[in-house]
């Protein structure tokens, strides 16, 4: 049985270091690179980053296919994904601690007014002023699966008011806790920062729109790890341009790489990053060769998306 990696994104990880490391933990596999496919007819499991629509005809044989991380939208997105083809994800509490690292780094920029400090410096100004208090400021974490639940607990962890958002109800301790359509905006009214790591699905997609930004606190800071096609970005550029909110850190757009003479490039409310905000995938390197080995044996496969669902 063959595995075909074919990540498509070398600047993050390169095809054969993953192949060097599925190897070292299942030496006897059939693993195999883009660049050297092989009989395309022998690949049961293919794993990728970058994914493009119609991929998984050229493998006649797919049986699975494996992200190399959490979201999988872009394989959903796919109109002629073979019914039979699963589709796994990763879970990784490795890019989840990242995330929540990156989450509370802009969240404590804020905090301390160091985007203030740095700009009074240009102009050798010397004004101080007083730190926010983290006992008196809610961060909001909208998702509260496997990565929304370490940002929340990082967030519980230094002090903050904490509330959250999911799609079915939760009970976590030290955590407000909201579900549903009716529960958003309640979940978004009191916070001063309202963290996003929805999955991108048929509910989500667009919900950032010029309704709901209406319901962000004027105080508020956007901070959107979840995904790009989540946020209506014209319409966040007029909410901050009317004061709904009062600044957006993006680590992912609409469209990534985001063009070079896109607006948000200068707006002057919004921060961009190039959606590293989950980097590593620590240990979670271990389900591949897990799954290769499930799907070799005919188990069932870990941690394998509900497609109805979208995530
Ligand atoms: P999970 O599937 O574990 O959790 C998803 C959470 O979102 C769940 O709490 C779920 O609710 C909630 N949710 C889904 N749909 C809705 C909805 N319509 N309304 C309210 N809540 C909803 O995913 P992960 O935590 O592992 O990952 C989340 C996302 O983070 C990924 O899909 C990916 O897009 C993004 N990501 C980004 C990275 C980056 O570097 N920027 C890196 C890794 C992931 P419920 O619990 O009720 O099911």
């Amino acid at each position: 049985m063959t595995l075909l990696i074919d990540i498509k994104h070398p600047q993050w990880m390169k095809d054969d270091e993953l192949r060097a490391e599925l190897l070292h933990l299942y030496p006897e596999a059939d693993i195999r690179t883009g660049d050297c496919p092989g009989n395309l007819h022998e690949v049961e499991m293919l794993t990728v980053s970058s994914y493009f629509p119609g991929e998984a005809l050229q493998y006649p044989n797919l049986k699975v296919i494996q992200k190399t991380g959490a979201g999988v939208n872009n394989i959903l997105a796919d109109r002629e994904l073979p019914k039979a083809v699963q589709v796994a994800r990763l879970q990784t509490d490795t890019s989840g601690n990242e995330m929540a690292e990156y989450a509370l780094a802009f969240v404590l920029q804020e905090q301390r007014h160091l985007r203030q400090y740095h700009e009074q410096q240009t102009r050798s100004e010397w004004n101080s002023y007083p730190p926010c208090k983290a006992a008196e400021t809610t961060v909001a974490v909208l998702g509260l699966g496997r990565i929304g639940l370490l940002v929340a607990q990082r967030f519980v962890d230094n002090g903050f008011e904490v509330v959250g958002w999911s799609r079915s109800p939760k009970d976590i301790p030290g955590v407000g806790c909201y579900a549903g359509a009716d529960g958003l905006p309640a979940a978004l009214k009191t916070a001063d920062y309202v963290v996003s790591v929805l999955p991108s699905t048929p509910q989500t997609r667009g919900m950032f729109n010029a309704g709901l930004f209406k319901s962000f606190n004027s105080r508020a800071f956007f901070i959107n790890v979840g995904r790009g096609d989540q946020v209506n970005e014209t319409d966040l550029m007029q909410a901050l341009d009317n004061d709904l909110l009062a600044g957006a850190i993006l680590d992912v757009m609409s469209i990534e790489p985001l063009p070079a003479d896109d607006p948000m490039w200068l707006h002057p409310k919004i921060q961009l990053t190039p959606h590293i905000s989950g980097y590593h995938l620590g240990d979670a390197i271990i389900d591949i060769a897990e799954n290769y080995r499930r799907l070799q044996n005919g188990e069932p496969l870990l941690n394998l998306v509900d497609l109805e669902r979208g995530y």
